[in-house]
């Protein structure tokens, strides 16, 4: 059973405010694209978000938990069911204990740069990689997010989750398998937190690191525009922007979706975009490259709701 009516009677006691009915994706999604969500929670606690997973279920509500909406296209046609946006569920700590060493844990939904500052003023090196990702810990996870040749695989000590037959429990890294841009976890699944393994490092060295980071990026990636980062996963022998840039792609546009003139793995929205010309200018750009090149581009990133 799907649509606001249902999900206004099954969350009938959740606070107004709380909720954002018919909400347009396109004012929450990085890329500036996708159509209404029947639904769109705020989720204000873990306590919160289990009942309001209990009810869903109870009614059979579909939902998506999200984080920052970095790496996902809404359909134009929108998302029938709830989105759970983990907004009360930012908190950061940080222990030493000389058993397990330097840990820092995070709830799904605090922003990832929060978790880089965190690491750095308390001297730990580990997450240098993740200066600039603009997602949360939960999406990070979900996406085995990386960059530089290391991932999320590389830092996590465990992960806490909402599983969907066991309830919350807590995975250790060794439990958990890992794909590119992917954490194997059963659908619908919740990650609640996380901890990062990190070691002693040096500030200035770890900020350094940071900053030339954070300057590659600027200088590769089309900031300047709503975008939604990589778009196709690389290949194993070919990084997928310079496919793209060598099949002659580079500034193509549909609508006002184009591929982006500084990095071709990146689509990006000059104004007028809708989901639809988005994921015509994907299509168009995975029928050239298995025509000309013979392969065939995954996307990277994350297609839901509605045409
Ligand atoms: C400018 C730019 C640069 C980027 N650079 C990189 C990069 O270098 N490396 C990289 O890997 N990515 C990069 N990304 C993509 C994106 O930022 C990352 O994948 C990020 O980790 C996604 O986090 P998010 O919170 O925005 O997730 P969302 O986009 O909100 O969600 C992504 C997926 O995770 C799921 N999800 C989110 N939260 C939860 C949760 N709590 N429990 C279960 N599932 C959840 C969603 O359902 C969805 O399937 C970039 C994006 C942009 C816009």
């Amino acid at each position: 059973m799907t649509g606001k009516n249902e999900i206004k009677k099954a969350l009938s006691d959740v606070v107004a405010g709380e909720i954002l009915y018919d909400e347009p994706m396109s004012q929450h999604t990085s890329l500036a694209v996708g159509g209404n969500a029947d639904a769109l929670v705020l989720i204000k606690s873990e306590n919160q978000l289990v009942e309001i997973i209990k009810k869903l279920k109870e009614k059979e509500i579909n939902f998506l938990p999200v984080g920052n909406l970095t790496n996902i296209i809404v359909r134009d046609g929108g998302y029938r069911g709830a989105i759970l946006l983990m907004t009360g569920m930012k908190k950061i700590s940080y222990e030493y204990t000389p058993e397990v060493g330097y840990l820092i844990s995070a709830q799904a939904g605090a922003a990832l740069v929060k978790v880089v500052n965190m690491s750095v003023s308390n001297e730990l090196t580990g997450l240098e990689f993740c200066a600039g990702i603009p997602g949360t810990v939960g999406g990070a996870l979900w996406m085995n997010a990386g960059a530089y040749g290391k991932e999320m695989k590389d830092v996590i000590k465990a992960i806490y989750l909402l599983d969907p037959e066991e309830g919350i429990k807590t995975m250790k890294r060794e439990e958990i398998s890992f794909s590119y841009r992917r954490t194997l976890l059963p659908p619908d699944t919740i990650i609640l937190g996380a901890q990062f393994k990190l070691k002693k490092g040096e500030r200035e060295k770890i900020k350094k690191k940071i900053n030339e980071i954070l300057q590659w990026r600027q200088k590769k990636h089309p900031l300047e525009f709503p975008n939604a980062g990589s778009v196709f996963k690389n290949l194993p022998m070919q990084i997928a922007g310079k496919l793209i840039e060598d099949m002659g792609m580079k500034g193509m546009s549909v609508g006002g979706a184009q591929i982006s003139t500084k990095h071709a793995n990146f689509i990006v929205n000059r104004g007028s975009a809708s989901a639809s010309d988005v994921l015509e200018l994907i299509a168009l750009i995975q029928s050239k490259a298995e025509k000309e090149k013979g392969v065939k581009l995954e996307t990277e990133v994350v297609i839901v709701g509605e045409n």
